[in-house]
């Protein structure tokens, strides 16, 4: 018989960070894992929860306001070792906006305060005056795409999607470092900081973005990427069958009609 599959999943802060409906994103990869017959484990772990070495394959982390990420930012602290612990051994995260400024090496908001990050990303974020609020749809960088398709053998190269479509609504503006590489590159909207067309972040298999909205429900494709990659860590390599997502490309193609 083959073997069962078995996805561990920490999402972080779900009670605290989690804006513009980033919960879809848990529900979509619960629903794809079912689909295909994946047990999923969700942990919650919020302020004051450790996070155990080496238990998990993949993290989520949402968005948050300024205030609540001070709060938050403090706490991540202690989960630092083992968080960047798991990620240098090959687990996945999966990081929106507030979370995705958390894991950097610092934000310093508008009001002048500055949270110290835990340097996973090397990168950092400066708070302006600019809200940055619409659509953002980008085109995923190449090492990203080449990845994708790879986890879906049967299917027709040419066919495969390798944009990525949310929302974003941010007044931080993200500079990356030198050596890492952007999750893509802007199409339409501001991404990390509406001046260099980057958008997002990528180390190891730990990626940030601006992209709420919820994310993974209308780009499955990305979806399916961060399983196979959360679960090759245990399993060896991962091909999927894609899914009946007709739906999914509907709203996929209808939130890059409205952007
Ligand atoms: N407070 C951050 C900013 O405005 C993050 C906002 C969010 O997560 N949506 O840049």
């Amino acid at each position: 018989m083959a073997q069962k599959l078995i996805l561990r999943i920490c999402y972080l802060y779900p009670d605290l960070m989690d804006t513009y409906g980033d919960i879809g994103n848990i529900i979509a990869l619960k629903k794809r894992c079912a689909t295909r017959n994946i047990k999923v484990e969700i942990v919650n772990k919020s302020l004051n929860d450790k996070i155990e070495k080496d238990k998990f394959d993949l993290f989520f982390f949402g968005g948050g306001q300024d205030k609540i990420q001070i709060l938050v930012g403090k706490d991540l602290q202690k989960k630092r070792e083992n968080l960047i612990n798991s990620i240098e051994k090959g687990a996945v995260l999966l990081s929106i906006c507030g979370g995705y400024q958390l894991l950097q090496k610092y934000f310093r908001t508008v009001s002048g305060e500055t949270i110290k990050g835990i340097g996973l990303f090397d990168a950092h974020t400066e708070g302006s005056d600019e809200r940055m609020i619409q659509n953002l749809w980008i085109d995923l960088s190449k090492n990203i795409k080449d990845e994708i398709k790879e986890i879906y053998p049967t299917v027709d190269k040419k066919q495969l999607t390798t944009d990525l479509i949310g929302f974003e609504n941010h007044s931080g503006k993200t500079y990356l470092g030198k050596n890492l590489k952007p999750l893509g590159t802007v199409i339409k909207g501001a991404g990390n900081n509406g001046e260099d067309k980057t958008e997002g972040i990528r180390y190891k298999n730990a990626f940030g973005c601006y992209l709420h909205g919820a994310l993974l429900p209308k780009n499955p494709h990305f979806a399916d990427y961060l399983i196979a990659k959360a679960l090759e860590r245990r399993y060896g390599q991962i091909k999927l069958e894609p899914l009946d997502d007709s739906i999914e490309w509907q709203a996929h193609k209808a939130a890059i009609k409205r952007t």
